[in-house]
């Protein structure tokens, strides 16, 4: 049979760049291209290539045996669309965002891909797996007649929130309101209406709007891929199995656990020295505090997440990257340590731009991980028996906090509006003193060894990735 190409297109943001690069790695391995007997056996091989765009290039390739093709933007595109012509920085309008790169690039996707189906030199497609949220490029494979498959980065819980909001949305419960923030949401249980997904710098019609073109890409699709466990959210990945029980659905999470990356695409040079740092500190010791690679602290919060790390009188490796901070109108500012607070914590702890997070997270002297709930940090940490510190900001983090907390009892958090030094030091010290946290600790560890059974042979998300070789080699 003749190598076929699979098209992988990440949106290209860290948090979705880095689940779509450990899928391609576990494809790879499992395709008789690979030379790692990973299961082609059989003789069906898959070459990858890497989609990616001039706005946001992907600037270091991974594996060497990888393709990349890069797709110009189509302008002409935006007049067809409610788009202007200037693409929002992400940080000010992530929803806006998204919309402009779905508009700019179906054309070029279209025609790119038009190109290779007719031309005899290429590899046949196979398929086309792009991110969820490019939503117009599912639709624009379809019309090719090329199967599409989604991968969605985030929890299954979050996708149930996005096949749910026109629904949420038509009994009231968003756009969100401020009196009504702690009610239960039984449509979704257990999320409360400040669990729901929202983006506060983004109108609230245009989230809804955006939520939907995904929800309807993925129906249209021919399967979707989740980043997900069973084990974790068994009611959940039932649930999307039923309502999309047309298309193919495969729970593969956590992906970076099947073939980990030796390093990630396009991030900041990660700062290495911080493990050797923690090499020297005792087991369990210290705080690892990050808020990912978009959100951004109002500089109130900084301030007081700064000073509450001084005050908990715990270790700390906290990453501040450039943009960490933001003014009152969303925009960042410039991230500078608050006087003083370099002075009262020297000895104790590590501020750096960007960690190897996976290798932190790995090392024994990290006992807890304060996050923003990023679905990745969140999966990197419940891998590693890592217990939470939860302080959401925007987007599916809510939801992912309500879910460490409730579901899982791994987690304590930081609510927004208790964004104070002292509750911050307390938060901080019952996570890594109290009996409260060995208890988090203990459940983190046992889904720790539950989820390595589970990408292991025999176990479901293994099954699952099987099943989803099997299904790309049928096509
Ligand atoms: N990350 C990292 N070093 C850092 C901060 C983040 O390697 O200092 C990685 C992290 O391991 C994760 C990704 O960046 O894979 C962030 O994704 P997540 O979904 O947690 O958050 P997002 O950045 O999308 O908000």
């Amino acid at each position: 049979m003749p190598r076929r190409q699979l098209l992988l297109f990440p949106l290209p943001f860290q948090g979705h760049i880095n689940p779509m690069f450990e899928l391609a790695a576990l494809l790879h391995s499992r395709s008789g291209c690979s030379g790692g007997g990973g299961g082609g056996g059989d003789g069906v091989d898959f070459s990858i290539t890497i989609l990616h765009t001039t706005t946001h290039p992907i600037t270091s390739p991974m594996h060497p045996s990888y393709r990349y093709v890069s797709l110009a933007p189509v302008d002409d595109e935006l007049s067809n669309s409610n788009c202007d012509r200037e693409l929002p920085p992400i940080v000010e309008d992530v929803v806006l965002h998204i919309f402009h790169l779905n508009a700019r690039f179906e054309a070029s996707f279209r025609d790119r891909v038009a190109a290779m189906l007719e031309d005899a030199e290429e590899e046949p497609v196979a398929c086309v797996i792009a991110d969820a949220h490019w939503f117009a490029v599912h639709a624009a494979a379809r019309r090719l007649g090329v199967p599409s498959v989604a991968l969605r980065t985030g929890s299954a819980a979050s996708f149930c929130s996005f096949m749910a909001y026109p629904l949420l949305m038509q009994k009231g419960y968003i756009p969100v309101k401020e009196s009504e923030l702690n009610e239960a949401v039984e449509e979704v249980p257990p999320m409360r209406v400040r669990d729901l997904p929202r983006v506060d710098q983004s109108d609230p019609v245009a989230v809804a709007e955006l939520l939907a073109k995904v929800v309807a890409g993925v129906r249209n699709s021919s399967g979707l891929i989740l980043n997900a466990a069973e084990l974790m959210e068994s009611a959940e990945v039932d649930k999307i199995r039923r309502e999309l029980a047309h298309i193919q659905v495969f729970a593969i999470g956590p992906l970076h656990k099947f073939t980990p990356l030796a390093a990630q695409p396009n991030q900041l040079p990660p700062d290495r020295t911080c493990l050797a740092w923690l090499d020297a500190q005792p087991a369990a010791s210290v705080l690892y505090v990050s808020f990912g690679s978009v959100a951004s602290l109002p500089e109130k919060h900084f301030v007081e997440t700064a000073f509450g790390l001084a005050l908990s009188g715990r270790a700390f490796l906290w990453v501040v990257r450039p943009g960490s901070v933001r003014g009152p109108r969303g925009a960042a500012v410039e991230t500078k340590l608050p006087e003083g607070f370099e002075e009262t914590t020297r000895g104790r702890g590590r501020v750096v731009e960007w960690a190897p997070q996976q290798e932190v997270l790995r090392h024994r002297a990290v006992g807890a991980f304060w996050t923003h709930c990023g679905w990745n940090s969140t999966l990197e940490a419940i891998s590693e028996g890592v217990p939470l510190i939860c302080a959401p900001q925007f987007g599916d983090q809510m939801g992912n906090a309500r879910y460490a907390t409730r579901v899982w009892g791994i987690a304590a958090e930081v609510e927004g509006e208790l964004w104070e030094r002292g509750r911050i030091a307390a938060v901080i010290k019952a996570v890594m003193e109290g009996r409260e946290g060995e208890e988090m600790r203990e459940r983190a560890r046992e889904l720790k060894q539950k989820l390595s059974a589970s990408v292991s042979r025999g176990g479901s998300s293994h099954a699952g990735a099987e099943r989803l070789v099997e299904y790309l080699k049928s096509l």
